[in-house]
C-alpha cells in the first residue's frame, strides 16, 4: 500500500551559523558572502518559523520517512533547531532522524538533548565530518564514541584531499579501535579551496593511493564520478523514493533538479494542502547532463545499490542489484573523463579490477 511505502527526504533547513570555518565549505564562505554565517544562527528572520512549518508538513506526509535533517551551518549550535529535531522524531511516520555535524559539540549538547529535551537516541543517527584543519582527530573520534555510548548510531565520514591523507591515516585506527563506522568519500573543491585543481581536487593527483589503505567503496566512488560528469540517460529512483527540501520549502526530486526551477519543482512544504505526488516506476532516466554532486542525491542512483546496503543513513547506500546494461552505460560515461589516476585507481579496487 502507497501508506507503507518508505522514502528518504533531505531536508536543508535555514540554520546557517557554524563554529567551524573550513576553506572548502560547501555552504560558502562568510567573507564572500556565502549562505553560511558567523553572527548570526538563521540565515533569514523568516527561517525559524519556516522550519516549523516544514516539518509540521514532513510529520504529515503518508510515507515512512528516514529523514536526513540538515542545517546550512552546524545543527549543534542551535537549541531552536535541536527542539524542532526532537519534535519531529516523536512523529510516527518518522523512521530516523540523521543530523550532519561536525562533531565539536557532542559532549556539550547531548547531554541536555536528550535529558531536558527528551530526544530518544534510538531515533537519531549521526553522520559527523572529519575536518582535518579544525579539529584533531582523536577529538573527534573521542565525542562520536561519547554519541554512540548514549545510544546513538553514528558514522564518521572523512573528505580525501590533496593534503590531508596524514590526518586520515590517523583517523582510520582511532575509529578501529572504537568500532566506529568509518566512511570514505573524495573531497570537492567549493571556493576554490584548492587553488588549480579540478571540481574532485584529487582527480588526478598522486594521493589516491591512500584510497587503497583507507577502504573506500570504489562503486559509490565511480557513482560520485559519473554523477558529477554525465549522469543524463541513467537510472534514478530520486521522485520515487527520494526528495529534496530546500530552507525556502520547495521540494524536488532531488537537489540538482533544483536548477531546473518551476519545470522541475515538485511543490512547497509551506503549502499544508500540498501533497506529494512520487513517481510510481522505481527508475526513471536522470535528465541532467552534469553536476549531480551531492552524496544523498546520487546515492539514488541505480549504480549505487547493493545487496547489502541497508541503513539508518542517507550517505551509506541502499540495497538492490545493477543489471549488466547500467554498469555498461556507466563504463562508457566514465571514458568520457579518460583514465584519470582517480578512475583508473577506483577500478583497479572493484571485483572487475581485482
Ligand atoms: S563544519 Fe561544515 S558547515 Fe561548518 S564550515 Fe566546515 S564544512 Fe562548513
Ligand atoms: S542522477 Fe542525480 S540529478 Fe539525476 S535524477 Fe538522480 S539524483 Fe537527480
Amino acid at each position: 500500500m502507497e501508506e507503507q511505502r518508505s522514502i528518504n527526504v533531505w531536508y536543508v533547513c535555514g540554520l546557517s551559523l557554524c563554529n567551524f570555518d573550513c576553506a572548502y565549505c560547501a555552504s560558502g564562505q562568510p567573507v564572500q558572502g556565502g549562505g553560511r554565517t558567523n553572527d548570526r544562527e538563521w540565515q533569514t528572520e523568516e527561517d525559524p518559523g519556516r522550519y516549523e512549518r516544514i516539518l509540521d508538513w514532513i510529520g504529515c506526509q503518508p510515507y515512512r520517512i528516514g529523514l536526513r535533517l540538515q542545517t546550512i551551518g552546524e545543527p549543534f549550535v542551535s537549541w531552536d533547531f535541536l527542539k524542532g529535531a526532537v519534535r519531529i522524531s516523536e512523529s510516527p511516520n518518522i523512521r530516523f532522524v540523521e543530523l550532519v555535524t561536525n562533531g565539536s559539540l557532542l559532549r556539550r549538547r547531548l547531554p541536555k538533548f536528550i535529558d531536558e529535551h527528551g530526544a530518544d537516541p534510538g531515533k537519531f543517527s549521526l553522520w559527523v565530518t572529519y575536518h582535518h584543519t579544525e579539529i584533531p582527530a582523536r577529538e573527534l573520534v573521542d565525542q562520536v564514541g561519547f554519541a554512540r555510548d548514549l545510544g546513538m548510531e553514528v558514522v564518521v565520514n572523512c573528505l580525501v584531499f590533496p593534503d590531508n591523507t596524514d590526518e586520515l591515516r590517523q583517523l582510520a585506527p582511532l575509529c578501529a579501535a572504537q568500532d566506529i563506522p568509518l566512511n570514505v568519500d573524495i573531497g570537492q573543491n567549493f571556493n576554490e579551496a584548492y587553488t588549480g585543481k579540478p571540481f574532485i581536487p584529487v582527480l588526478d593527483d598522486k594521493v589516491v593511493a591512500v584510497m587503497r589503505e583507507l577502504d573506500i567503496d570504489p562503486q559509490i566512488q565511480l557513482t560520485a564520478i559519473a554523477a558529477w560528469a554525465a549522469p543524463r540517460g541513467l537510472q534514478c529512483s530520486a521522485g520515487h523514493d527520494y526528495v529534496h527540501i530546500t530552507p525556502g520549502g520547495d521540494v524536488f526530486p532531488c537537489r540538482a533538479y533544483r536548477l531546473g526551477g518551476k519545470q522541475t519543482l515538485l511543490g512547497s512544504a509551506t503549502d499544508e494542502s500540498f501533497k506529494l505526488d512520487l513517481r510510481q516506476e522505481e527508475y526513471g532516466r536522470c535528465a541532467i547532463k552534469n553536476g549531480c554532486t551531492c552524496k544523498e542525491d546520487f546515492l539514488h542512483m541505480r549504480i549505487a545499490r547493493s545487496p547489502g546496503r541497508d541503513h539508518r543513513s542517507l550517505g551509506l547506500g541502499y540495497p538492490g542489484t545493477v543489471p549488466a546494461s547500467e554498469n555498461a552505460a556507466v563504463t562508457r560515461k566514465l571514458q568520457q573523463i579518460q583514465g584519470t589516476r582517480l578512475v583508473r585507481v577506483l577500478n583497479s579496487m572493484t571485483d572487475n579490477g581485482a
